[in-house]
């Protein structure tokens, strides 16, 4: 069982994403795990092992052990609707039992991180059903919904609900993000490659997510920050304070 569950398409979408607010949790003793619905194999840049590699690193930054992350090896750029599919994330999600779900938002450029948000949101409601059956390592499952869930922005965004402080987590979240060195180049750490160029390789997106990070983190009076928009309504406040 984990506090949090995190789903996207591609290793280092959470990363991208959530990694300051999945660090914040461990540091407050929280538990978190990860499902990458594919392993990125028609990436422009690096190999499927390549990527598996950055992977792992990326898991010893964050604290992961293998146990904690699950690639559910559907097809990069054919992430289906369907049964089969949806069973898969059933059985992550009914493994894991969050508390918690973090996925991906609707409304993107990249086709598979809006089929992620299709996809989990089935996923969650059969979850739910005792009439809906899995197995893990030989076991029947029992039914499992979270009790919240919030999706991240890849590249489109609009306003969020709430915007996680991620301030005292922004090194260690360059770091988690520089271990997938065949995909990102930060700004200053430009390196010779003969790999061509792609929308997430420039040292230009780079910035580009340090800026968000930095304008959403202001608006909240911090300096760095994730933002998260609600599938199920507002969120409960307790305490006015805590919102301060
Ligand atoms: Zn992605």
């Amino acid at each position: 069982m984990r506090d949090i569950l995190a789903i996207s398409a591609h290793p280092d979408d959470v990363e991208l994403c959530v990694a300051g607010t999945l660090m914040k949790a461990r540091d407050a003793g929280r538990t978190f795990a990860i499902c990458d619905l594919t392993e990125g194999e028609r990436g422009t840049r690096g190999t499927v092992e390549t990527r598996r590699d950055e992977t792992r690193r990326a898991n010893d930054i964050l604290g992961l052990s293998a146990g904690d992350r699950w690639n559910l090896g559907m097809p990069d750029g054919n992430i289906q609707i369907n049964q089969e599919n949806t069973l898969k994330v059933v059985r992550a999600i009914r493994h894991f039992r969050p508390k918690v779900l973090l996925f991906s938002w609707d409304n993107d450029r990249h086709p598979d991180h809006e089929d992620v948000n299709r996809l989990v949101r089935r996923a969650v409601f059969d979850s739910g059903l005792t009439m809906v059956e899995t197995a893990w390592n030989g076991e029947r499952q029992k039914p499992h919904r979270p009790e919240r869930m919030y999706c991240f922005f890849h590249t489109y965004e609009r306003t969020p609900d709430f915007v996680v402080d991620i301030t005292e987590q922004i090194e260690r979240k360059i770091q988690v993000i520089e271990a997938y060195g065949t995909q990102f180049t930060m700004p200053g750490r430009e390196k010779d490659d003969n790999e061509p160029q792609t929308f997430i390789s420039t040292p230009a997106f780079a910035e580009s997510l340090l800026a968000r990070m930095r304008h959403w983190g202001f608006m909240i009076g911090a300096t760095y920050g994730e933002p998260f928009v609600t599938v199920h309504g507002p969120i409960k406040v307790n305490d006015l304070l805590d919102t301060v």
